[in-house]
């Protein structure tokens, strides 16, 4: 007899935990199957050094800031030992001289910072901040909106559209017209208009970049960089990041804490194979070692091809759909160096080795506009890049449960290889990608390379592979434009559901994904929830009606 249960959570990323955690909650019977032998996804900490234990790194994903309070108050994360520490400033030490320092959304500091490089682009810093705090109070509220169904003349997404509109009437012409650019500039054009530094842009262009398949003269960078830069970590300073103490893995734990607090069951080393139909209605799931579990509601939380052509099968699905996700974009040329460190990096714009400011923020190597492009075109190419950008963190600048005290650890997110090395684990190549990585700090900071203990390199094949990160995208698809909002991950499917009924999508490869932000469990669960609500009032009123009768 297969075990039933209500609801069927498959992966234990965070959003699928996050689901699980919302569905108990609401009373239904939930059990997570992950794969792995530890749930969170790409929000894992992990010790990759099996002779070094005490290392513990943030493996893939690796600073905090899209979660809405909603989620973090529902599910008392806090209680469950969700804490993060708000990083400092973007930090870029320049190969020929000197260094900058860019906050988030703090005009003073910024000011006396950028006015060395120069006075224009200083005095244009508070007002860059406050264009995007507008754009923020427009795009910050849309995350948490359900996209509406355009085109379809159904009621319910004719009121959905409407609705939309609605809440959106305050809009001005100024406001829309800064929207479209947004939606349709290059990071590389839109920072042109504000700025006129090297340094400045080169430091603003990386959150355009960031897991994208495109380099800062792409069109469509620019939305890219207003996804980095609308959340907050609380701290009150808008587009600021921090670190979750204990690593991504800690956020990981403490949303699978809420969720079994709840009720919820989660099950380990139990990779599914099949969503099982009947009737175009999802029934269950058949497990990789054959058993089978039972239950009307599902939420798949994989990548959309596995979750969708694999799991349920392009034959259960309407041509339409398959072909949509049989096109879905999710390239990116990642690959994640993570370092223990024996001392902190010591600059030459910055002398030392004690912890100072520019140690706690990114730690970029990114000196310009021109060096990101050069490394993305190398990889366009079919090379990986000959100097890649990195976004690189050190977060036991503040949190000291990763390693042992004096030692540190280094998160280097970097950019581009091929997008098709998910292909091949390229290993000899991803080696001398990540020294070429590590000279290029080391021309900026002369006691970087010696200070390197162990270092562990996550290239594309093995996100793919041991990640489920199919292409190797970080987000489980691109944020490019025809795959953002009622587009993610399917025209007419952005709700939440799919073409299966009783099954429902929750992946970072819906709206507000990517990132870890729990929106797109959160949202799945409630539109399950809400089908339930009614599947269950509408068997009331035919009992009703029966015995009425
Ligand atoms: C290198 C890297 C850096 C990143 N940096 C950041 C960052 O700093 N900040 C940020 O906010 N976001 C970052 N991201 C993006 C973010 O981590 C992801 O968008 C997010 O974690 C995805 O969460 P998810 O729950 O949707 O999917 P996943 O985390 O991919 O979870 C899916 C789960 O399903 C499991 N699974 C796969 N196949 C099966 C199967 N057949 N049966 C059962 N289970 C299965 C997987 O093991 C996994 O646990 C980064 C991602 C990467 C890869």
């Amino acid at each position: 007899m297969a075990a039933t249960y209500d609801a069927i959570v498959v992966g234990g990323g965070h959003n699928g935990l996050v689901a699980a955690a919302y569905l108990a909650r609401a009373g239904a019977r939930t059990i997570v199957l992950e794969s792995r032998h530890k749930t969170g996804g790409a929000a894992t900490t992990e010790s990759p050094w099996p002779d070094a234990p005490e290392f513990k790194v943030t493996r893939l994903s690796y600073v905090m800031s899209l979660m809405p309070p909603t989620i973090i108050n529902d599910l008392k994360l806090v209680s469950h030992g969700y804490k993060v520490h708000p990083m400092g400033p973007y930090y870029q030490a320049f190969p020929e001289g000197g260094s900058i320092k860019v906050y988030a959304d703090d005009a003073k500091r910024n000011y006396d910072s950028v006015v060395k490089w120069s006075k224009k682009d200083a005095e244009a810093m508070a007002l860059w901040d406050s264009w995007l705090a507008g754009l923020a109070d427009v795009l910050g509220p849309m995350l948490l909106t359900v996209p509406p169904n355009l085109g379809s003349r159904k009621p319910r997404d004719l009121i959905g559209t409407l609705r939309l509109a609605w809440r959106n009437r305050g809009i001005n012409v100024r406001t829309v017209a800064d929207a479209t650019r947004l939606m349709t500039m290059s990071i590389a054009d839109l920072l042109d208009d504000w700025f006129e530094s090297s340094q400045v842009k080169g430091a603003l262009a990386v959150n355009g970049v960031i897991g994208t398949w495109a380099g800062p003269y792409e069109p469509g960078t620019a939305y890219v960089m207003a996804h980095h830069s609308i959340g907050d970590v609380g701290d009150g300073h808008l587009g600021n990041w921090g670190f979750p103490e204990g690593g991504m893995g800690a956020v990981a734990d403490a949303i699978a804490a809420a969720a079994r607090s709840f009720g919820a069951e989660i099950r380990l080393n139990s990779p599914v194979s099949k969503v099982l139909t009947s009737d175009g209605r999802a029934v269950g799931v058949a497990l990789a070692n054959g058993d089978e579990i039972r239950a009307g509601t599902i939420v798949s939380t994989l990548h959309p091809r596995t979750a969708f052509l694999e799991q349920v099968g392009e034959d259960n699905l309407p041509a339409d759909f398959a072909r949509d996700i049989k096109n879905w974009k999710t390239r990116s040329g990642v690959v994640k160096i993570n370092l223990a460190l024996a001392e902190l990096p010591n600059f030459t714009a910055d002398p030392g080795t004690d912890l100072a400011e520019h140690h706690t923020g990114s730690v970029e190597m990114a000196p310009s506009m021109d060096f990101i492009e050069r490394a993305f075109q190398d990889a366009r190419d079919g090379k990986p890049a000959v100097r890649p950008f990195s976004d690189g963190v050190i977060p036991t600048s503040f949190d000291k449960t990763l390693c042992p005290e004096g030692t540190h650890i280094m998160s280097l997110f970097t950019q581009w290889v091929p997008s098709d090395w998910n292909l091949e684990p390229h290993t000899a190549e991803l080696e001398a990608f990540a020294d070429r990585m590590i000279e290029l700090y080391d021309e900026v900071a002369p006691n970087f390379k010696a200070s390197i203990l162990h270092r562990d390199i996550v290239g594309p094949h093995q996100l793919e592979h041991e990640y489920g990160l199919v292409g190797g995208n970080i987000f489980h698809g691109e944020l490019s434009l025809e795959q953002l909002f009622h587009m993610r991950p399917a025209p007419g499917y952005a709700d939440y559901r799919t073409p299966i009924s009783g099954l429902y999508y929750g992946s970072s490869a819906t709206h507000a994904g990517g990132g870890v932000c729990g929106i797109p469990g959160w949202q799945a669960a409630r539109a399950a929830m809400a089908d339930r609500k009614l599947a269950r009032s509408g068997r009331r009123r035919a009992l009703f009606a029966r015995s009425a009768g």
